[in-house]
C-alpha cells in the first residue's frame, strides 16, 4: 500500500462535503498509479498511527464533538498528538481543527477538551460565520473554501496561520487570519470540500506522506483543469459577493 488514509471520525464528523477531501486524496494518488486506500476510525475504535500515511478529520456539530472529545481523552488522544508532533501529514477541518488544540467551548455547556497537539484554543462566538472563503497562503497560494462555524479560534506562538483572509471571516473574524500550520498538519475552517478545489494542498499531503516513507515528494503532474475551474469559479463568486 502506497498511501493509507486514516479518516478520523468519518461517521461522526463529516459535514458540508468534507468527505470530498478523502475522495480528492484517493483520486490524485491513484491518478499517479499509487495504491491508495482509506480506513474510517470512529468512537471506540483502536487507533494505531503507524498504520497510516496521512490523516483526515472533518467537521461536525457541537453534539458530535462531545462524544469525540471524550473518545480522545486518554491514550488515543495522546497517540494522535504524538503522531502530529512526529510529522504525520494531516488535514483537520472546523470541528476537527478545534479539537486538535486546547479544546472548544460551546455556547452552552462545558469546555470540550482537545488533544493539545496544536497551540490553539477555540470558543463559540455570538454569530455564525457562513459563506465562501478566499485565503492567501504563503505556502500554497490562493485557497478557496466554504465556512460555517460559530467557533472562534485563536492561535498561540507555537503555530503559524495557514494564510491571510481575502474574503470571509477565517479563524475568528478579528485578526485577519485563517487556519493553522504546525509541522505537517493543516487545520482550517474551509469546508467545501477544501482539497477538490485546491489540488496543490492535496499533492502536498500526498508528497509529504511519500517522502516520509522514503519516496519522492515531487509527484508527476496530473491534469487539474477541473479543479482549477472550480477553484476560479469560487474565487470569482466570492469576490463578487464579498462572502
Ligand atoms: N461546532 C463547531 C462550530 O460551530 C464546528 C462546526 C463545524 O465543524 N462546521 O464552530
Amino acid at each position: 500500500m502506497d498511501l493509507r488514509i486514516g479518516w478520523l471520525y468519518g461517521h461522526e464528523m463529516n459535514i458540508y462535503g468534507d468527505r470530498g477531501n478523502v475522495l480528492a486524496l484517493l483520486h490524485r494518488a491513484r491518478g499517479r498509479g499509487l495504491e491508495a486506500a482509506v480506513e474510517v476510525l470512529g468512537v471506540g475504535d483502536a487507533f494505531e498511527p503507524e498504520r497510516y500515511d496521512v490523516l483526515f478529520w472533518g467537521g461536525g456539530q457541537d453534539r458530535e464533538q462531545i462524544s469525540v472529545s471524550a473518545d480522545l481523552m486518554g491514550a488515543k488522544g495522546r497517540d494522535l498528538k504524538a503522531a502530529i508532533g512526529g510529522g504525520m501529514p494531516m488535514l483537520a477541518i472546523c470541528g476537527g481543527y478545534q479539537l486538535l488544540g486546547d479544546g472548544y467551548r460551546p455556547y452552552e455547556g462545558d469546555m470540550l477538551p482537545g488533544i493539545h497537539a496544536l497551540d490553539i484554543t477555540s470558543e463559540a462566538g455570538p454569530t455564525r460565520f457562513i459563506g465562501n472563503v478566499v485565503v492567501d497562503s504563503p505556502e500554497f497560494g490562493a485557497l478557496v473554501g466554504f465556512e460555517n462555524h460559530s467557533g472562534l479560534t485563536f492561535l498561540g506562538p507555537e503555530v503559524e496561520p495557514l494564510g491571510r483572509v481575502r474574503v470571509g471571516h477565517g479563524n475568528n473574524g478579528r485578526d485577519g487570519f485563517e487556519g493553522a500550520r504546525y509541522r505537517n498538519t493543516i487545520g482550517c475552517y474551509m469546508h467545501g470540500a477544501l482539497l477538490p478545489k485546491n489540488p496543490q494542498v492535496t499533492d502536498w499531503l500526498i508528497g509529504t506522506a511519500l517522502e516520509r516513507k522514503g519516496g519522492a515528494a515531487a509527484l508527476p503532474p496530473l491534469p487539474d483543469d477541473v479543479e482549477s475551474t472550480a477553484h476560479d469559479a469560487v474565487v470569482k463568486r466570492a469576490l463578487q459577493l464579498g462572502r
